[in-house]
């Protein structure tokens, strides 16, 4: 069985190799409508954001790892927790969440009112798990 932190190294460095053949896509639209030196979407910061991405903490929830990392994108400290199954001697991510900003991870607005981001649960889900893989 591949350790966890193997297969989140392993995500981290092909998630950044995905960024930079992006980038390289970018380029010619870029260098066509904008001024040289000119990156309004931020491909360059996204790249390196997955880049300096590191594990926090893995835990044991049930039948997943969970795993939260932490990162940089411009000048945002950013927190993800990557949801994961065991496949085939390694493993698959099931879920992405980002810590939520708009209330810190607290679930809540003042006056106690539930977060309307995360719906009061602290975390984004970036993207929900497909039906059937739980
Ligand atoms: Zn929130």
């Amino acid at each position: 069985m591949q350790p966890v932190e193997d297969f989140m190294h392993e995500f981290f460095q092909a998630h950044a190799d995905v960024e930079r053949a992006k980038l390289a896509a970018y380029r010619s639209f870029r260098d066509r409508f904008f001024v040289d030196g000119y990156e309004p979407f931020g491909t360059y910061e996204l790249r390196h954001s997955c880049e300096a991405e590191r594990i926090v903490s893995v835990a044991k929830a049930g039948l997943r790892t969970v795993v939260t990392t932490s990162t940089v994108y411009w000048s945002l400290q950013l927190q993800f927790r990557y949801s994961l199954l065991a496949r085939g001697g390694s493993w698959v991510i099931t879920k992405v969440e980002a810590f939520c900003k708009v209330c810190n991870g607290s679930g809540r607005f003042t006056h106690d009112r539930r977060c309307t981001r995360c719906d009061g649960k602290g975390w984004e889900v970036l993207a929900a798990e497909p039906i059937g893989s739980n």
